[in-house]
C-alpha cells in the first residue's frame, strides 16, 4: 500500500522491516490518527492545580491531556512546573532507572549529548535530583540557549548546559556514569507531527544520518566510564539508524547486556541488536509519537573516577563572606549551596557536587549552570528571575503576593500589574496558585518586573 503524502521508498522500507500488515497499520496511524498531548510534571516543585490526566504507563510523572491547552499562557508552564513532552520520549527515564536497578547512586554524573530543547534533560534532572549532576550538551548555539532557558525554568540546579561538539568530550574521557545520545535522525517517528520531516526524508538522508550518529556515538562512548550505562535513542523507525547502529557499537566497543523490564501491555515492540536491548514505539501500538531506544553497559576495567586534565581557564570567581551573607538571605536555609561568580552574576551550586560542576565548566563551553541567583550592586542584591523559579528560593526573604490568572498573565507579558496596591514597596515574590513565578519591584504606583525581556510572552 502506498500513501501519496509519504515517500514510496519509506513505505517500502516499512513493509520490508515490519511486514505489510504492520506497515499498513503504522502508515494509517501516521496519516490519520490525532496527535496525543502529554506533559511531564516537575516532581521538585509543589504540585497544586496542575493539568490532570491519565498517567503515562512508563513514566510516573507523565500525563496525557484530554485536549491541548494554550501552554504559553499557563503560568505553571512558564514557571517550569511541567514540561510539554510527547509520551514515548519519557521512556528513556525508565531505561535509566531500570539500568541502575532503581537506585540512583550518590555523585552520579549523567551526560545528555544531544540535549536541546531539553525534554530528556529535564527528565534526567528530575531522576538525578540532589544525588548528582546532569551535563546537557547541544552543539548548535541557538538551540543551546533554548535548552538553557528550559533548564533554568526546571529549576533543580543540578544541571550544566554546554555547547560543544561531541568530540570535545574527549577531555572528560571515562568521566560519566551515564551517557545518553538522543541522536539527530531522519525523523520518521515525527511524520504525523511534521510535514517538514515527511518532505525531507530520503533513503540517502537515512544513510547520512546513520553515519553522523555513529560519529556522535563514538565520541559519547569515550566519555563513559567502564561499567557505565549508555542510552541511545532516535525518533525514527528504520533499522539502519537504530539496530544496525547498536550492532555496530557492540562490534566496535566492549558492550554488555542490561536486563530491562518492560510489561507487554505497554505495547512497546522489543528487538535485540547484538547485546543491546532495543525498544520501538509505533504510534499504532502506543499512545505517542515514534521512538527507538536502546541500552547497553560499557564493558572493560574501571579505572576509578578518572580525573580530567588540568583546567584551561576557570570561569569562576570567589564570593567573599560579606557578599555571601547578603545573597544567602534570598536562598532557602535548607539548601546546601556553594556560591561562585561568573562575570557579574552570582551562581549557586549544590555543595556536594561543586567539584564536578567546576570540572565541567572549566573543560567545556558552559552557558548555564546551577542556579543564577543574581547580582550585587555595592551592598544591594538584585535577585535573578532564575532564582525565583528554582527550588532553592527563600520564601521568607521577601513579601509574597498571590496573583490572579489575569495578573499572572500580565506579569508574563511584562505589563503593569493590576494589583499594584497589594504589593509592598520594594521587592516582592509573585505566586500563582501557591508557586513562585517571578519577582517584581514596587516603586510607588509602578512595578518593575525582574523577568528578562527575552522571556516575555506575546500571546493574550
Ligand atoms: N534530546 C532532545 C530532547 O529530548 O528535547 C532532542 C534532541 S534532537 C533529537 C537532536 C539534537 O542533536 C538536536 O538538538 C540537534 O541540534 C543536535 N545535533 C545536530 N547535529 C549534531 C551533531 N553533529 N552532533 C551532536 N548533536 C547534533
Amino acid at each position: 500500500m502506498v500513501d501519496s503524502a509519504l515517500h514510496s521508498d519509506f513505505v517500502a522500507q516499512l513493509s520490508a522491516e515490519l511486514g505489510d500488515h504492520q506497515a499498513a497499520l503504522l502508515v494509517d496511524a501516521l496519516m490519520n490518527s490525532p496527535q496525543p498531548t502529554s506533559v511531564r510534571l516537575n516532581p521538585h516543585k509543589a504540585i497544586g492545580t496542575m493539568p490532570e490526566g491519565k498517567q503515562v504507563a512508563w513514566c510516573e510523572w507523565g500525563r496525557y491531556l484530554p485536549e491541548r491547552p494554550r501552554f504559553t499562557v499557563d503560568p505553571h508552564f512558564q514557571a517550569g512546573r511541567y514540561y510539554v513532552q510527547e509520551a514515548a520520549s519519557m521512556f528513556v527515564g525508565h531505561l535509566l532507572t531500570e539500568a541502575l536497578e532503581g537506585d540512583i547512586p550518590q555523585g552520579i554524573r549523567v551526560l545528555d549529548m544531544c540535549a536541546a530543547p531539553g525534554g530528556k534533560t529535564t527528565l534526567y534532572s528530575s531522576i538525578v535530583g540532589s544525588k548528582g549532576v546532569v551535563v546537557a550538551n547541544e552543539v548548535i548555539r541557538t538551540r543551546a540557549s533554548i535548552l538553557a532557558d528550559n533548564v533554568m525554568r526546571w529549576g533543580v540546579g543540578n544541571t550544566v548546559v554546554t555547547s560543544n561538539d561531541p568530540s570535545h568530550f574527549g577531555s572528560l574521557e571515562g568521566w560519566f556514569d551515564v551517557v545518553a545520545v538522543d541522536a539527530p535522525c531522519s525523523g520518521e517517528g515525527m511524520f504525523r507531527k511534521s510535514e517538514e520531516a515527511r518532505e525531507e526524508w530520503s533513503p540517502d538522508n537515512v544513510r547520512l544520518c546513520a553515519a553522523r550518529q555513529r560519529r556522535i556515538m563514538a565520541d559519547a562512548w569515550r566519555a563513559l566510564r567502564p561499567g557505565g550505562v549508555f542510552i541511545y535513542s532516535t525518533c525514527t523507525f528504520n533499522r539502519t539508524e537504530n539496530e544496525d547502529n547498536m550492532a555496530w557499537l557492540a562490534e566496535e566497543f566492549e558492550c554488555e547486556h542490561i536486563d530491562i523490564e518492560c510489561p507487554e501491555e505497554w505495547g512497546i515492540v522489543r528487538t535485540v541488536a547484538d547485546v543491546a536491548e532495543c525498544f520501538h514505539f509505533y504510534p499504532h501500538r502506543t499512545t505517542g509519537e515514534g521512538l527507538f531506544a536502546a541500552v547497553v553497559r560499557k564493558g572493560g576495567e574501571s579505572r576509578g573516577n578518572s580525573r580530567p586534565p588540568k583546567a584551561r581557564k576557570s570561569p569562576f570567581g570567589v564570593v567573599d563572606k560579606q557578599s555571601a551573607a547578603a545573597v544567602g538571605k534570598y536562598i532557602d536555609k535548607q539548601a546546601q549551596v556553594y556560591l561562585a561568580t561568573i562575570g557579574e552574576n552570582i551562581y549557586a551550586y549544590p555543595q556536594a557536587h561543586w567539584d564536578d560542576i567546576r570540572v565541567v565548566c572549566e573543560q567545556m563551553s558552559a552557558i548555564y549552570s546551577g542556579v543564577r541567583v543574581g547580582q550585587l550592586f555595592g551592598k544591594k542584591f538584585k535577585p535573578d528571575h532564575a532564582l525565583s523559579l528554582s527550588t532553592i528560593v527563600s520564601t521568607s526573604a521577601t513579601p509574597m503576593v498571590e496573583l490572579s490568572l489575569e495578573d499572572a498573565i500580565r506579569y508574563l507579558r511584562r505589563e503593569e500589574l493590576g494589583c499594584v496596591g497589594e504589593l509592598t514597596d520594594g521587592l516582592n515574590l509573585l505566586l500563582f496558585e501557591g508557586a513562585p513565578i517571578g519577582y517584581t519591584k514596587r516603586i510607588g504606583p509602578r512595578t518593575n518586573s525582574l523577568m528578562p525581556k527575552e522571556l516575555r510572552i506575546f500571546q493574550q
